[in-house]
């Protein structure tokens, strides 16, 4: 027994030549690369053999300190032994020597976060073999070279912690010596320097090594190997990946693994290529393979920038490289090899992938597979595209697009009309869709700041790396002058739907400068220069131009229906208008959760309204309050009819008189004399007036229901408002559904008294209009924590509640809503709480409150409605929690309605899922394959 608990952990699985120790089902263990380097490999299609280290050992490195766990060792040299065996070649051997690449690979891809070693194994003792071997030494020399430059900059800088200054890093200094080697050689492309160059050129790079790092470049193939994954492990915690990571919401606890793998080389000449590809168009969603490639180059190269790539076929083919020979056309029958791949892997994977390819000497390796990311149109017309050619079926077409890419399909496009009267300065690729205008910005950094600032922003850079993403996030959109569709700024964008434009060759960027100058023109663009990007056509324009927005789409309106299927909790929208009840309903709310009398008393159309309120407010005794608010409630009714009207039926939660009065309290002198007209009195006494009604805590003053606890007669007044509205639509032979909401309770007996007052009101509209019943409910916010607390009681007396999320949240909390701005960053960036509260449901804390006051509601009136009208409303994870409380609906702000039903149909579909497995997350797969057997058979 104690024998065996010593075995040790397996740390190490194998892959190649059709087995493998692993599956895509492994992808906690493995990594995403690794689970599906073992899949390939299951469904026979070619990979060069090697070893997946596990995320487990990543997690061991870390809690012994930064050491590689002891077992590692002999496990990974009896995997090496297998991969030797099965590639006929020896790591080492000065004869016949393999090389191997140690390569990164989380769970979820963080594209160009962490880092890859290509070439590990060249040194003294085996480059004479290569070269006998290959009988090329310019390829040996070029990948010694690469070797070098990778490995000194992720193993022996990264690794090291090293944080040399901008433009100082080791990685930096060896591009320009290799740019000043080119440039002295009259090479225009890497291609064109010759093995002597290469040489020349490495044993440069070594003194470089010894000069800036202080050590020597590790000439024992062991010691690149060790040094190799260690340093995969380290780029874990690396700060791009850290920040990555936060962005992207990445637990720190998840680890890396690491893939080793014999190298297979597309720089071996004009017979060898290497590329990157999608099984889909990843940017429109259009069924056409789609992909870059470029000959005689390594890996990166490609997503590099460094030579534009060429297009795969003709499908991939735009201004930018049709120019360029198409693989199609150059090695048709590798193509269609490919091609036949790319066939298989959707067939299995039943979804768009995202793949490498290497081409050594005309045989054609797979290097990588993965769902590959989509912007959110792309990701709609490929759910919908798969679901007709029943690759899936309709609950997986609703999970295929992610409720927030709904947003990027609701966002604006440019008015196609002012285009076509506008003239593009300079023209890109098309990497990230929709459109974005904002002021010029050079640096990550810049962008960063622009974004604090509130200034909408454009990043402009040559090309981005993995250091300028947190620039990237704060910008609205992005423009590079260098890379392909397959570049960093590219994937990085479409993971975000962003709007991006790469390789947009006409720039000519100057960052340290701040300047960008046009090729072919005299237009030399500044920062701060406004400009505006279609990223869906890949075209840039001076100033602004307009926008218009893109849900007309049939597509688009389809797909929710299906959605709608699968949901069954309500979502309704915030609306305090009637044309929002109209735009809300347009995006398919099915009622209004939370309509804000006070809405009436702002902005356009507001002077009225707001002159007889502030004369109620102002008034000094009860007959005068009458009178005023006899003449305000014309004004309340008639907005209130208009939205029910709008509603045809729907329910409409209409919220009473929330804010403290004192807010309406005129401030201008213009203002204060008119009223002081209005009510007969001098200016000084409505400043007088208006003082006593300042409080220290606004916030928790004299608010909500507590102002109809003291003036009743301005509930009456709404609540008459709302029965007249009523009772018209009715009497006219319409429908509506008023639902009374009132605000800021803590109190049974508030509710009470408030429903005594709605009660007496109910029955004298009836009376007087003649009608015998209107349809309608009595209910409340719950808001304040104690109403939470007692939501027993308080469902005695309310028929619904409405979890007003932003209050629950503030007072749950103590943090000011208004006042977060201070301290709310150090609280993400210090990783004291893990999100804004405000914008995403608190479920542990705030959550809590919601599902007691769930429960302790319908414990005495089980038929209760309830919903949520804060921010959070629109929120996936959000929606998702209410759906998983029971909420009966939720609200939002009517542009957010598409993204809450979608997010609730998701949530539907997770829980149906959850409760076929009996609770467990994952099925395991022979029950599966059984299950399926079964039905089929039947
Ligand atoms: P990333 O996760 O950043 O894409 P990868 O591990 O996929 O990093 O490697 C970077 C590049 O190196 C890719 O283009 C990949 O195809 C190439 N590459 C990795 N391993 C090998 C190998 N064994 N042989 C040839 N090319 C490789
Ligand atoms: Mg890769
Ligand atoms: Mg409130």
């Amino acid at each position: 027994m104690a024998r065996k608990q010593l075995r040790a952990r397996k740390y190490v699985y194998s892959f190649g030549a059709g087995k493998a120790e692993g599956d895509a089902g492994m992808k906690n263990l493995l990594g995403g690369k690794g689970a599906n380097l073992a899949e390939m490999c299951l469904l026979g299609i070619p990979v060069p053999a090697g070893f997946t280290v596990s995320t487990e050992c990543c997690t061991d490195y870390y809690a012994g300190g930064c050491r590689l766990p002891a077992a590692l060792s002999a496990q990974v040299l009896a995997a090496l032994a297998r991969t030797e065996k099965t590639m006929g070649m020896k790591y080492g051997d000065p004869e016949k020597p393999l090389l191997i690449s140690c390569r990164s690979g989380a769970r979820k891809s963080m594209p160009g976060m962490m880092d890859t070693v290509l070439n590990v194994g060249l040194c003294s003792a085996t480059i004479p073999g290569m070269i006998a071997k290959t009988g090329n030494p310019r390829f040996v020399w070029d990948s010694y070279r690469r070797l070098i430059m990778m490995y000194a900059d992720v193993v022996m800088e990264k690794a090291e912690g090293l944080e040399p200054a901008e433009g100082k890093g080791i990685r930096k200094i060896m591009d320009e010596t290799l740019d000043a080697f080119k440039h002295s050689r009259g090479a225009k492309s890497d291609t064109d320097l010759s093995a002597e160059d290469l040489k020349a050129l490495a044993e440069g790079f070594k003194q470089l090594v010894e000069k800036h790092l202080r050590k020597p470049f590790p000439d024992d193939h062991m010691a690149q190997l060790w040094g190799g994954i260690a340093a995969v492990f380290k780029s874990w915690n690396g700060r791009k990946a850290v920040s990555y990571r936060r962005i992207e919401g990445i637990p720190d606890e998840w680890g890396t693994a690491v893939n080793v793998q014999a190298m297979v080389f597309g720089n071996m000449g004009d017979h060898s290529a290497t590329g990157v590809a999608f099984t889909r168009d990843p940017a429109a969603g259009d069924n056409k393979f789609y992909g870059e490639w470029l000959v005689n180059a390594q890996g990166e190269d490609v997503v590099a920038g460094i030579r534009t790539p060429s297009p795969i076929n003709d499908d991939t083919k735009n201004e930018q490289n049709k120019h360029l020979p198409s693989m199609h056309e150059l090695m048709p029958a590798t193509y269609r090899e490919l091609d036949a791949i790319r066939t298989k892997l959707e067939r299995h994977f039943r979804d768009m992938l995202d793949i490498e390819f290497t081409i050594q000497e005309g045989k054609l390796w797979m290097l990588q597979c993965r769902v590959g990311k989509r912007t959110g149109t792309a990701a709609l017309n490929m759910a919908m595209d798969m679901l007709g050619e029943r690759l899936i079926d309709r609950k997986t077409a609703v999970t295929r697009v992610a409720a927030h890419q709904l947003d990027e399909l609701l966002h604006p496009v440019v008015d196609p009309k002012a285009e076509r009267e506008a003239a593009p300065i300079v023209k890109g690729l098309p990497a990230g869709p929709g459109a974005a205008c904002g002021g010029l910005v050079f640096t990550a950094e810049d962008a960063v700041a622009a974004h604090r600032a509130g200034r909408k922003c454009i990043l402009l850079r040559e090309e981005t790396n993995p250091e300028d993403v947190e620039g990237m996030r704060a910008a609205v959109g992005i423009l590079t002058a260098r890379g392909g569709m397959t570049s960093h700024a590219a994937l990085v964008a479409r993971g975000w739907g962003k709007c991006c434009i790469v390789g947009a060759g006409g720039l000519h960027v100057d960052a340290v400068g701040r300047t960008a100058r046009v090729a072919g023109s005299d237009v030399v663009l500044k920062e701060g220069d406004t400009v505006t990007l279609n990223g869906t056509r890949g075209y840039v324009y001076t100033g602004s131009l307009p926008m218009i927005d893109s849900t007309e789409n049939p597509r688009f309106q389809k797909f929710m229906s299906i959605a709608d299927g699968f949901r069954t909790m309500g979502v309704r929208a915030n609306a305090d208008t009637p044309a929002d009840a109209g735009t809300a309903r347009a995006f398919g709310a099915e009622g209004i959760g939370l309509f804000r009398t006070e809405h009436m008393f702002y902005g356009e159309g507001s002077d009225q309204p707001l002159f007889l309120l502030r004369k109620m407010i102002l008034s000094s005794g009860s007959a005068e309050r009458a009178g005023a608010l006899r003449e305000l409630s014309v004004f309340v009714k008639r907005d209130i009819k208009a939205t029910l009207q709008a509603m045809e039926g729907l329910p409409v939660t209409i919220r009473l008189l929330d804010p403290p009065l004192h807010e309406f309290v005129p401030q201008g002198a213009e203002k204060q004399a008119e009223l002081a007209a209005a009510l007969g009195i001098t200016q000084e006494e409505v400043r007088k007036r208006g003082e006593k009604l300042h409080e220290n805590n606004p916030m928790m003053g004299h608010r909500g229901v507590r102002l109809g606890i003291t003036y009743p007669e301005i509930t009456a007044m709404q609540v008459r408002a709302i029965f007249e509205a009523a009772a018209e639509i009715v009497k006219a032979g319409g429908k509506c559904r008023p639902e009374i909401m009132i605000p800021v309770t803590c109190d049974v007996n508030e509710l009470k008294h408030q429903k005594a007052l709605c009660l007496k009101v109910y029955e004298e509209v009836c009376k007087a209009n003649g009608v015998k019943k209107i349809d309608h409910m009595y209910g409340t916010m719950i808001e304040i924590p104690r109403a939470a607390l007692l939501a027993n009681r308080m469902a005695e007396e309310a028929q619904f509640f409405s979890f007003g999320t932003n209050d629950l949240t503030q007072m749950g909390f103590g943090f000011s809503r208004d006042d977060i701005g201070g301290f709310l960053g150090d609280y993400l960036d210090k990783k004291i709480l893990s999100a804004d509260p405000f914008q995403t449901i608190d479920q542990d804390g705030v959550g809590q409150l919601i599902r007691m006051a769930v429960e302790k509601g319908r414990s005495v009136r089980s038929g209760l409605k309830v919903g949520i009208c804060g921010e959070q409303g629109g929120d996936p994870a959000s929606v998702q929690f209410c759906h998983n409380s029971g909420l009966s609906y939720v609200s939002c702000s009517p542009y957010r309605v598409p993204i809450a039903r979608l997010a609730a149909a998701q949530a539907a579909i997770a829980s149906m899922e959850a409760g076929k497995n009996g609770g467990r997350r994952k099925p395991a797969k022979r029950a599966v394959g059984k299950a399926a057997k079964k039905t089929a058979g039947r």
